[in-house]
């Protein structure tokens, strides 16, 4: 099973994604995950993303594409993956279509999850990541049980540089130019369900497995 979960930043996706992963025993790649990890260990590849991801903007597509191409054909993608994060562009999506024609699969489903712009801006200001394993909290909507502490695997909670509101709204005009016409680019291979992001996270968890295991039967 291959899903890709496409939505603004904030929208949830990360979030659905912990749980989906569990519950279908799916591989997980997170483009921003993987860059952030680069950009932490200093690495040639992290510090070309840097400059992009401090300013909101998209990383170069033959940068992500390859980081992409390299996790699917690892071994614990055979049962199947979460694409979370990616594709972000047109152009990211045919070279993944590319890809996967070469692998001899093809994507199962696209969950576009659908969140106001200004609820998605609460909880990107609100949120708090996990310095060690990368879960994701919320101040107000999802807070950890002991402050600033991850409840999974006991690390320090902080704010992503890239969660202040001057570089939200950035992120956010980048999505509506670059990857929204991904939903058109989906909506016309019948690929898409839309999910009204707006709701609790359990609600949302259950629509989207409903989704999956409809288009799965
Ligand atoms: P994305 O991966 O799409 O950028 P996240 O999963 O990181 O989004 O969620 C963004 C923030 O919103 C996090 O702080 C998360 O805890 C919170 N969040 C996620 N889903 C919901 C929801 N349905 N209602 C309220 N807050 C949510
Ligand atoms: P995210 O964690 O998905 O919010 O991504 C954080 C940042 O990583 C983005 O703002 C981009 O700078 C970069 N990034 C993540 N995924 C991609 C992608 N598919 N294409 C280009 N840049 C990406």
């Amino acid at each position: 099973m291959l899903i890709i979960l496409l939505g603004p930043p904030g929208a949830g996706k990360g979030t659905q994604a912990d749980r989906l992963v569990k519950k279908y025993d799916l591989a997980y790649i997170a483009t921003g995950d993987i860059l952030r990890a680069a950009v932490k260990s200093g690495s040639p590849l992290g510090r070309e993303a840097r400059v992009f991801m401090e300013q909101g903007q998209l990383v170069p597509d033959e940068v992500v594409v390859g980081i992409v191409r390299e996790r699917l054909t690892a071994p614990d993608c055979t049962g199947g993956a979460i694409l979370d994060g990616f594709p972000r562009t047109v152009a990211q999506a045919q070279a993944l279509d590319k890809v996967l024609g070469e692998i001899g699969t093809g994507i199962d489903r696209v969950i576009h999850i659908e969140v106001d712009e200004e609820e998605l801006i609460t909880r990107l200001t609100g949120r708090r990541v996990c310095r060690d394993c990368a879960a994701t909290y919320h101040i107000n909507f999802n807070p950890p049980r002991v402050r600033n502490v991850c409840d999974q695997c006991g690390g320090e909670l902080y704010q992503r540089e890239d969660d202040s509101l001057s570089t939200v709204q950035e992120r956010l005009a980048v999505y509506r130019e670059q990857t929204a016409p991904l939903i058109d680019y989906y909506g016309r291979e019948n690929l898409i369900t839309i999910i009204d992001g707006n709701r609790e996270i359990e609600q949302i968890f259950s629509d989207i497995s409903a989704a999956l295991e409809v288009g799965s039967a």
